[in-house]
């Protein structure tokens, strides 16, 4: 059996090299237009060309979402914007629209991943899909276990499925209510989330009460999804025969992006070592992210979710502080660059890209003139202090 690909969501170019840095096999980007999350930072051109040189370098793959549901007025800037991805040289593009789909085939000698956000919940899509040109189906989040595995033996192309992260309470995104309530629109990558907000129940002739439709103390949030973990299903999983494991979240953090590829990093490998067991490190690193209560979705169920529903809003158990940039082993000090503020005496741990996660107390800080200090309240910040155990560069301090 082959190792499946682990593909981490790079919402901007330090996010793709944590992705890469903590054992992603594979990352996909959005440009600034024609991709579904037009509110995160994504890549410019000159980006673009560097993530791909970048990937590369560390043998890896990249993936362009060019996933919008695009209009007659968007065509022309397309064919230009898709030129330009297959001169840069990225490894596949993510498309929905047929349209679009159409135009990649025309000017360009790109290979086409079918997103989610087409909804292929079927073999017979799957196929259609696949006799039209595409290499890859990333499956409706929809899809029990069972289904994916039909799939599978009915469709040739390789198929991929999210594993982790934030779910849509609609049909995988095909979503009007944003658009309803606010003009922004979910098919063009602008969503509000507007599932997530709380909402009241008003009678017409009494337009200033506000009902409250009761869930708990603090409201209702009636359509609020939980996050989807899969992992303890991962050999079950890998046996479906499925070719990529997609991890959701460009708009998340560089912590959630490490942490959480990490943690699939080594599941994965413990499958094709033969002990995989879910381990409490790994539970414990999933809680440390910013999260909703996880569930199961779909993949286990006949069809129907397993309480996909909470009134829970997104908690992690511990902050991100910084990054380590250097570690000098003769004086057992690390170079870190400060994203959240920390000061002498603070409990931390270190998330290292291979290493074990380890725990100390600052005991002391400099700053980058060697001068001592007791906090680093600045924003990236660089600070000196000293650690119990050799640190690789790029590992994470977050507090605990
Ligand atoms: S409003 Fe909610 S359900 Fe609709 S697309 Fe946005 S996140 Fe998904």
């Amino acid at each position: 059996m082959t190792k499946p690909e682990l593909l981490a969501p790079a919402g901007n170019f330090e996010k793709l090299q944590a992705a890469l840095i903590y054992g992603a096999d594979a990352v996909y980007f959005g440009g600034k237009n024609f991709s579904l999350r037009a509110y995160g930072d994504n890549f410019t051109r000159e980006e673009i060309l560097q993530a791909v040189d970048y990937t590369h370098a560390f043998g890896k793959k990249i993936y362009a979402a060019v996933n919008v549901f695009a209009h007659n007025a968007d065509i022309d800037t397309l064919a230009d914007y898709l030129t330009f991805l297959d001169g840069a040289g990225v490894d596949a593009v993510l498309v929905s629209d047929l349209g679009v789909l159409a135009l990649v085939k025309e000017l360009t000698n790109l290979k086409i991943h079918i997103s989610t956000q087409a909804n292929v919940t079927n073999w017979r899509a799957a196929k259609l899909f696949s006799d039209l040109g595409a290499s890859r189906i990333v499956l409706a989040r929809e899809l029990t276990c069972a289904e994916i595995a039909d799939i599978k033996r009915l469709c040739a192309a390789e198929l991929e499925i999210f594993i982790h992260g934030a779910m849509c309470i609609s049909y995988s995104g095909r979503c009007w209510l944003s658009k309803f309530l606010t003009g922004r629109d979910a098919n063009q990558g602008a969503c509000t989330h507007s599932c997530r907000w709380k909402y009241h129940l008003v009678e017409e002739t009494r337009p200033s009460e506000f009902f409250p439709v009761g869930e708990d103390e603090r409201g209702s949030y009636v359509m609020n999804s939980k996050d989807l973990c899969l992992l303890p299903y991962l050999d079950k999983i890998i046996q479906s025969g499925v070719t990529s494991l997609k991890i959701e979240g460009r708009m998340k953090s560089v912590n959630y992006v490490a942490g959480v590829v990490k943690v699939y990093r080594a599941a994965i490998d413990a499958c094709f070592d033969g002990d995989f067991a879910v381990r409490d490190e790994w539970l414990a690193e999933l809680d440390k992210v910013a999260h909703r209560p996880y569930t199961t979705g779909f993949f286990l169920s006949d069809g129907k979710p397993t309480e996909i529903h909470t009134a829970a809003k997104p908690s992690r158990s511990s902050d991100f502080l910084g990054i380590v940039r250097a570690f000098d082993g003769a004086t057992m000090t690390a170079t870190i660059e400060q994203r959240g503020k920390f000061e002498i005496g603070e409990r931390v741990d270190f998330l290292q890209p291979k290493g074990r996660t380890f725990s100390q107390t600052i005991a002391s800080m400099r700053d980058a003139d060697g001068l001592k200090i007791s906090a680093a309240p600045h924003a990236q910040q660089v600070v000196t202090i000293p650690v119990d155990e050799p640190v690789e560069v790029w590992s994470l301090m977050r507090d605990v």
